[in-house]
């Protein structure tokens, strides 16, 4: 099957195949390391995590690199406040931003590579554009990149730039979104600053030309696709195609892919407006990773999510149908007959499933197919006829569609306990809701404990002292359920 998807360069719905024929080469933007995550970044990790599932389903080899930003204006400013090296000021927040990939079930990229370690890479670009005449020197020591020089300048962005002034410059990593001045490439050093010494000069690198140099170190001069949210369309990505085609003459990424921006409860995310939350707000509050993760990408990357803890919390039951679906399919007896009707709407649903996410990674009707199997493949259990033949097609698309959505296996308790170790080591005790402190209070082989000794007072006909048991759990916030099977709990 051809995926297709939206090129902000073109403008168009595209078809998305290897340009060498084999592999899928994928460049992202990654974080800037200077704090947590927080749900926007997090929504626009997640699509890529989803792009790059849906090709691995269909089969596409894929080779992903993403950047950590470990050296700007905003790391400078915050290691220097905090008396730290810039090194162990990142390392703590790239530490934690694994962490939440791994919380979030986001697949790695193949190749992690940090601005810091790709000195050597970014001098010789900026020599390579030098040597053409694009790129200069200015009194400080600094070198910028001549934007008069590269006509095709806002061919991503669609802005007119007819109007260039020749010659001014910004020399700061928060650039304004209007205008195009000539933009830092290398930094001369402020007094007790940190720099490289480089032919160059001294210096660090500009935030835009890590991105080229890195793209073409992993990529080669011309690759696949090149992903970020939709802020960095411009002045960074239009940059990046600025400073890579002038250096190469080649096309630098065929395919540009953006995520729209979250808002929170209708509004831009922000301090100062109360809205804004990490990742690990969240899990301390009580939500469950799972349903972060379900939310985050339910809706298509190109149109406007509005986080709402309504949303989040519909979210968690949505996830909970499936996970009780998949046990009960697990479980039930089948009937001999093959429910006809049931099987011709399985190929409808999995039909249904790959084309919504090859067009343009539509997640939202995806899962609307399978939430629609689930229903009737329920009332066919329901009545007890649903055949072997049913549940193991069932059983096979489930998995191909947690191949993409990835929330059908229950890790929720051990993220938020994870979160919750992190918050008492960082003394965020405070911000920690009462009741994930009393869920995570016990751990599974007390509970386990706890059950045996109600098996055993139930045994010996002791129920005054098993009841009191399930209650003492349940105000710990664990659900017990009498099944035939014999005792199963749940975290609440
Ligand atoms: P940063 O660490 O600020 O460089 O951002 C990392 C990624 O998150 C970039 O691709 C940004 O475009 C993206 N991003 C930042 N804020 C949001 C938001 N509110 N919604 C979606 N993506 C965002
Ligand atoms: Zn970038």
């Amino acid at each position: 099957m051809t995926i297709r998807l939206f090129n902000t360069l073109t403008s168009r719905i595209e078809e998305l195949r290897p340009l060498d024929g084999d592999t899928l080469r994928i460049y992202a933007c990654g974080p800037t390391v200077y704090d947590y995550g927080h749900i926007g970044n997090f929504r626009t990790f997640l699509h890529v995590d989803v792009l790059r599932r849906v090709l691995e389903l269909n089969g596409t080899r894929v080779r992903h690199v993403m950047n950590i930003t470990d050296v700007d204006d905003k790391i400078i400013r915050n290691a220097t406040a905090a008396g730290v090296p810039i090194h162990d000021y990142t390392q703590r927040f790239e530490k934690a931003f694994f962490e939440d990939l791994d919380t979030l079930s986001v697949e790695h990229p193949e190749v992690v590579a940090r601005a810091t370690h790709h000195i050597p890479e970014m001098v010789r670009l900026i020599q390579r554009l030098a040597e053409q005449g694009l790129a200069y020197k200015a009194e400080d020591g600094s070198w910028y990149f001549r934007i008069a020089g590269f006509p095709d300048y806002g061919k991503l962005s669609k802005k007119d730039f007819s109007g260039i002034t020749d010659g001014a410059r910004v020399d700061v990593d928060e650039y304004d979104k209007d205008s195009a001045r000539d933009f830092a490439l290398w930094k001369a050093p402020k007094p007790g600053e940190f720099f490289w010494e480089t032919e160059l000069g001294p210096g660090r690198p500009g935030w835009h030309i890590e991105c080229s140099a890195m793209a073409m170190r992993y990529l080669g001069e011309s690759f696949d696709l090149h992903a970020g949210g939709e802020d960095l369309m411009f002045p960074h990505h239009e940059n990046e195609i600025a400073q890579s085609e002038s250096a190469t003459h080649k096309t630098f990424a065929h395919h540009w892919f953006h995520v729209r921006f979250l808002l929170v409860e209708g509004r831009k995310m922000s301090k100062s407006e109360g809205n804004f939350y990490t990742l690990r707000d969240l899990l301390l509050k009580g939500h469950k990773a799972s349903a972060i993760r379900f939310l985050l990408i339910s809706v298509p990357y190109r149109q406007q999510l509005n986080f709402t803890f309504e949303g989040l919390a519909a979210e968690t039951g949505a996830v909970e149908r499936l996970r009780t679906f998949q046990q009960r399919l697990r479980s039930i007896r089948p009937a001999a007959q093959v429910h006809e009707q049931l099987a011709a709407e399985t190929t409808r649903a999995s039909e249904q499933f790959r084309n919504a996410l090859a067009n343009d990674l539509n997640t939202a009707e995806a899962r609307a197919a399978i939430f629609e199997l689930v229903r009737q493949a329920n009332a066919a259990m329901d009545a007890g006829a649903i055949g072997t033949e049913n549940i193991s097609r069932i059983e096979e698309l489930l998995a191909d569609f947690d191949k993409v959505f990835a929330v059908l296996e229950d890790r929720d308790a051990e993220w938020t306990r994870a979160a919750l170790a992190w918050a008492e080591r960082e003394g965020r005790l405070d911000q920690v809701a009462p009741e994930v402190k009393a869920q995570l209070s016990l751990s599974d082989a007390q509970i386990e404990a706890f059950i045996e000794e109600r098996n055993q007072a139930r045994r010996t006909r002791n129920f005054a002292r098993a009841d009191a048991i399930r209650k003492e759990l349940l105000e710990k916030g664990i659900i017990l359920e009498d099944s035939k099977e014999g005792v199963r709990w749940k975290r609440k």
